[in-house]
């Protein structure tokens, strides 16, 4: 799909929507065009995160009882709101909206998502329009889906790599809800540690390298997902990787690129 997605500057808060401004929001859609036609009003559109300004605007759509609606230059859709006093244009205004408005689309979109860009935090997801942005990639392949838990969770008896101050080198990620893109490494070898004055050994051990090649604060759920993993690397080696789907869900999608079917005569 065309769509020109501008991502929001670090200082742009991630706005927080009552049901009333989400209800007002999707008013700004409808009968714009007395307004916004040929004006320099800046424009973003919630189907696609696409912003603009009002001119660049070409296609409206009739209404019975006011001025036409305004369609999406990029996507076609009736879901161009634009800028006021109240509703500064971001974004990540524009990826709160679409969660909300098309929630349903989104959880389709993502169940087969094979692509998802690296973020680092939820205001940070919306921020660069990550609900817009993740694919489905005809060429990979999902081979497996396991669940993972911050090693920096209170009270996570066994998220010990955080405490391994000497294996850890991610500790400004602490807090943050890091995902997307990562490539799974596998250490078989073990290695100890000393915990509280105990020494530790542990046995294999994951690590998750993301896009900017920042170790995320993940590990897997259980020793079974361990076991798939591992397996799913013995297959498919480094082809293998981890797509961390959001910031809230844990999820880690395997995913292989397909190898291309021999050409038959
Ligand atoms: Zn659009």
């Amino acid at each position: 799909m065309r769509r020109y997605i501008v991502p929001d500057e670090a200082s742009v808060e991630a706005p927080h929507l009552s049901y009333e401004d989400k209800h007002a929001l999707n008013r700004l859609t409808a009968y714009g065009r007395s307004m916004l036609e040929g004006s320099s009003l800046r424009c973003g559109c919630f189907h696609c995160g696409s912003s603009f300004v009002a001119s660049e605007i070409a296609d409206w759509m009739p209404e019975e009882d006011g001025a036409d609606t305004a369609l999406c230059p990029y996507c076609g859709c009736d879901t161009v709101v634009y800028e006021t006093k109240d509703y500064p244009l971001s974004t990540a205004l524009l990826s709160k909206l679409y969660l909300d408005w098309f929630y349903t689309e989104f959880e389709e979109r993502e169940k087969v998502a094979t692509y998802v860009p690296t973020f680092s935090t939820y205001d940070d997801y919306l921020r660069q329009g990550i609900p817009f942005l993740m694919e489905h990639y005809e060429s990979d392949e999902i081979v497996g889906e396991v669940d993972l838990f911050r090693v920096d969770a209170p009270g996570n008896a066994t998220g010990f790599m955080h405490e391994d101050s000497g294996a850890w080198q991610a500790k400004d990620l602490a807090g943050d809800e890091p995902g997307g893109m990562v490539k799974i490494v596998v250490h078989r070898g073990g290695r100890d540690f000393a915990l509280e004055d105990e020494n530790i050994r542990v046995g294999t051990y994951f690590e998750f390298i993301d896009e900017l090649g920042r170790r995320l604060p993940y590990e897997l759920w259980s020793p079974d997902q361990e076991d798939c993993v591992l397996n799913l690397v013995e297959k498919y080696g480094t082809k293998l990787r981890g797509v961390i789907l959001s910031p809230s869900g844990r999820t880690m999608r395997l995913v292989v690129k397909k190898v291309p079917a021999a050409a038959c005569r």
